[in-house]
């Protein structure tokens, strides 16, 4: 069982997972949303999140993403796409044993701030893993 949390403690939540995915994220909206300059996250079944507390929730225009952070401290608690209506994608620091993550790549490669040097083994997708093969 995972749990986690934000800032203050207003916003919890619960997985029993599985873990459907595991890594880090270098696109430009995942960066200004989380003001670091890569994301760690993990997609789980959207239907077995259990939430505790109230969140705002942040649209793109075109209304397919939805960004969902605390109302009381703005931590971000979770992305959620219409591309993948079954799953929540949950952030590795918000995680009450944050050692419990296993990132398994990197995504949007592509868009990695050159200031960030990276000496790991994981593949490397320059978008998302749906959409591109890793760099050789
Ligand atoms: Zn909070
Ligand atoms: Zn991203």
């Amino acid at each position: 069982m995972m749990r986690g949390r934000c800032l203050c403690g207003a916003v919890t939540w619960v997985s029993g997972g599985p873990v459907l995915w595991a890594g880090h994220c270098h696109c430009d909206s995942c960066r200004r949303a989380t003001g670091a300059p890569f994301t760690s996250f993990f997609g789980v079944p959207r239907a077995g999140v259990t939430w505790t507390g109230e969140m705002s929730k942040r649209l793109t225009s075109n209304g397919r993403v939805r960004r969902l952070f605390c109302k009381a401290c703005g931590t971000q608690m979770a992305y959620q796409s219409d591309g993948w209506p079954d799953e929540t994608h949950l952030y590795a620091a918000s995680l009450e044993d944050p050692a419990q993550f296993k990132p398994e790549a990197h995504y949007h490669y592509a868009e990695k701030l050159p200031w960030v040097e990276l000496r790991d083994e994981l593949p490397r997708y320059p978008g998302s893993a749906d959409a591109t093969e890793p760099l050789p």
